[in-house]
This record gives C-alpha cells, sequence and structure tokens, in this order.
C-alpha cells in the first residue's frame, strides 16, 4: 500500500513536469516580469514603418511569401518589430509551408493571446506580451512537440541571428 502510494506520486510529478515541457509556454507572463509599452497612435506611426504599423497595430496580415524570415534558417531569435522583446527562437521554427514564418511554441511569457472574430469562425490571436502588438495566429495544427502552429507575420519580427 505504502509503496504504490509513492509509486502514484512519483508518476503525478512525473505528469505535471512531462507536460509542462511538452505546453512550453505558460499562458500568461508572471505578474511584474515584463514593463509594458504604450505609445500613442502617433508615436507608433512614427516609430513603424507603415507595413509594421498595419500588422502590429492594426492586426493586418501581410501576403504570404513575403516575408524573408519566412525562409530564415540561422540559429537565432525573433524579436517584436514594435519594441525589441524576443519573441521565438529559432530552435522553435519550422517550414510549415504556409509562406509565413512559423512556430510551435514562443518564449516563456513572450506573447498573450485573445479569440478573434474578424472571420467567420473565431481564431486565437497573439501579440507581444510588452507592446501589445499584433503578431500573429496560433493554430492546433503544429508540429510535436506543442502541436500547436504560430503563423507570423514577417514584418512584425526582427531577427537577430546568434553570435557564431
Ligand atoms: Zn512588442
Amino acid at each position: 500500500m505504502h509503496r504504490r502510494t509513492l509509486l502514484t506520486l512519483l508518476t503525478s510529478i512525473g505528469l505535471v513536469r512531462t507536460t509542462s515541457a511538452a505546453t512550453g509556454a505558460p499562458a500568461a507572463p508572471p505578474a511584474g516580469a515584463i514593463e509594458p509599452l504604450r505609445l500613442s497612435d502617433a508615436q507608433w506611426k512614427q516609430r513603424l514603418t507603415p507595413a509594421q504599423y498595419r500588422v502590429l497595430r492594426q492586426e493586418g496580415t501581410e501576403p504570404p511569401g513575403s516575408s524573408p524570415l519566412d525562409r530564415e534558417k540561422r540559429a537565432g531569435i525573433f524579436h517584436c518589430a514594435g519594441c525589441d522583446l524576443p519573441l521565438f527562437s529559432s530552435d522553435a521554427k519550422y517550414d510549415s509551408g504556409t509562406g509565413w514564418p512559423s512556430f510551435f511554441q514562443s518564449l516563456p511569457g513572450a506573447v498573450g493571446t485573445r479569440t478573434d472574430y474578424k472571420l467567420l469562425f473565431p481564431r486565437t490571436e497573439y501579440h507581444c506580451a510588452r507592446c501589445e502588438g499584433h503578431q500573429g495566429h496560433v493554430f492546433g495544427d503544429g508540429p510535436p512537440p506543442t502541436g500547436k502552429r504560430y503563423c507570423n507575420n514577417g514584418v512584425a519580427l526582427v531577427f537577430v541571428a546568434a553570435s557564431a
């Protein structure tokens, strides 16, 4: 009986760890971990290119295949083009064949999500946790280990290659 209880306990601990590792990013960043960046619309217009502004601040979508970052294969980190917060590692990037840079997980706490109803069916929009700039939508048809597909606008990202 005692042995069985111990085994159950160990298994449940193992399950918690496995689940945590598999899902990667926590649902929300720890409170106070990321200082929000809030600018006026005029300030954003000044700071961003028109294409960046349309995606980041107006939830636009760039044409598929338009971003060179879709074909970026080097090791490095993808930062938010609005505020430079690191959002994705090249370790989580894969070729989804959609024409948009795609990742199976974000860096921990780097993005927030909400449901949007711009199309006939609800989609999960995600945005930078610091400046709330729109990045893309997350879908459930990604590869292991998360099964998620973060479909990102390349124009909303800045790639910083790892130093060799
Ligand atoms: Zn940002």
